[in-house]
């Protein structure tokens, strides 16, 4: 195990735009606020969506699209940098209109149809990853 003291910084509360790939909004909304590193919490819903399941054998990540709307019934993620640049690690579990449930790790492809996010700003040490030889993930360094 590792780990670092963080304290709260601010708490950016937003509405994603109508139509914008969620994980490009929340990097957008990182850089606009100069959030380097924080958590997320978030619920609305998606037109569409991209999940990934990482193959722990594999250590590749395999996606599959959810091609209709669903309900975003919790986004939890965090922020801190990767490449010297911010990246938003995001898990999502999404509700069909039957009451089904889908989960996993959000992708490039998961469009907004309406979304209230919180971020709460961590100030600490600089939170960056690197990759990790064992899990074959981009995991936060130094932890
Ligand atoms: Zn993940």
């Amino acid at each position: 195990m590792g780990s670092s003291e963080f304290t709260r910084g601010r708490t950016i509360v937003a509405r994603l735009k109508h139509g914008a790939d969620l994980l490009d909004e929340i990097v957008t909304l990182a850089r606009h606020h100069g959030i380097e590193s924080g958590a997320l919490q978030g619920l609305g819903a998606l037109q569409r969506a991209r999940l990934a399941f990482y193959d722990q054998t594999g250590k590749s990540y395999d996606e599959f699209p959810l091609a209709e709307p669903l309900e975003l019934t919790a986004l939890s993620g965090n922020l801190s940098r990767r490449d010297g640049a911010p990246a938003a690690h995001v898990h999502l579990t999404l509700a069909a209109p039957d009451g089904r449930a889908f989960g996993g790790h959000a992708a490039p492809g998961c469009i907004v149809f309406a979304c209230e996010l919180i971020v709460t700003e961590l100030l600490g040490p600089p939170l960056e990853r690197a990759y990790d030889e064992v899990t074959g993930l981009p995991l936060w360094r130094g932890l």
